[in-house]
């Protein structure tokens, strides 16, 4: 017997995955948005597959903004798309 992986769902495509092939965007109880690798970060979080275009059309689509209740600065969004970017962003 396989253990099952709990799936998560991706709030840009709306895809269920398994968890660990996804980010999590969390806000912190101090209001900082800030991005989840481990998924230990406390504070109301959402997630996003761990690929830029699903990470922008969250923010675009303002799914992102509903799922964790408050908008979210450019200096958050710049600084999780190059971790999520990796190495090869810019
Ligand atoms: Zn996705």
């Amino acid at each position: 017997m396989q253990k099952k992986i709990p799936q998560r769902q991706c709030v840009a495509c709306r895809g269920h995955f398994d968890k660990r092939t996804l980010g999590r965007v969390v806000k912190t109880p101090e209001g900082n948005i800030v991005f989840d690798k481990t998924g230990k970060v406390n504070g109301r979080g959402a997630y996003v597959c761990l690929n830029v275009a699903c990470f922008r059309k969250a923010v675009k689509s303002n799914a992102l903004q509903r799922a964790l209740e408050c908008q979210i600065p450019s200096e958050a969004i710049e600084a999780i798309e190059r971790e999520i970017g990796g190495n090869d962003a810019g």
